[in-house]
């Protein structure tokens, strides 16, 4: 069954410049959290994109979906899938999460639904761990990497105030369209060179 959609907001809206506040377990039992977190899935589905933040749909507080379907996944060439390490992820929610960054430093494109219709380039942590509470409030460790550890880095960002254009090489800023135009079939090293980024 879907809840009702709820609309994204976009870069500029002070509720994504801020930090979130944390969610108490009291709180997160309670039917308007449990109906925020149906209502920012299908939210989420309906994009379509693999995370949101409650920040993006207007509510500062610690809590964040994510799902990396298997039929989004289907759409893909599995070249590109096992490039950037994407598997698919089942539907869960990240509430308080307390990130730690592990791992080399990797670089691939990445968007943002609250910045609708543009790409760039992104450095993110290829590990991470992550201690939060899952939407029963039972606490929970995630350990990941590859474009789930990208995912799970995004979203936090986004719990504490922060946008992926700032942490972008920002030369490589460019519309969705243009992306798939120019940018897209060019492996890192051609990018950096094409971009001149330092
Ligand atoms: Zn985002």
């Amino acid at each position: 069954m879907q809840a009702s959609k709820l609309s994204i907001v976009q870069t500029g809206e002070p509720v994504l410049r801020q930090k979130a506040r944390p969610v108490s377990r009291g709180e997160l039992g309670t039917p308007g959290i449990q109906r925020l977190i149906e209502q920012m899935r299908d939210t989420m589905r309906n994009a379509p994109g693999v995370g949101l933040a409650a920040p993006q749909v207007g509510v500062p507080l610690q809590l964040a979906v994510i799902e990396d379907s298997a039929d989004l996944l289907a759409a893909m060439p599995p070249e590109r899938l096992a490039q950037h390490g994407r598997r698919p992820v089942p539907f869960h929610v990240i509430v308080n999460p307390v990130l730690t960054l592990e791992g080399d430093s990797v670089e691939f494109f990445e968007g943002c639904l609250s910045i609708a219709g543009y790409v760039a380039l992104v450095p993110r942590a290829a590990r991470v761990r992550v201690d939060c509470w899952n939407d029963d409030g039972e606490e929970v460790l995630i350990q990941a990497e590859g474009w789930y550890a990208r995912i799970l880095q995004h979203e936090i960002d986004h719990l504490n105030g922060t946008l992926y254009v700032d942490r972008m090489h920002s030369r490589s800023f460019t519309t969705v369209d243009h992306h798939k135009r120019y940018w897209d079939r060019l492996t890192i090293e051609e990018l950096r060179r094409t971009l001149l980024i330092p």
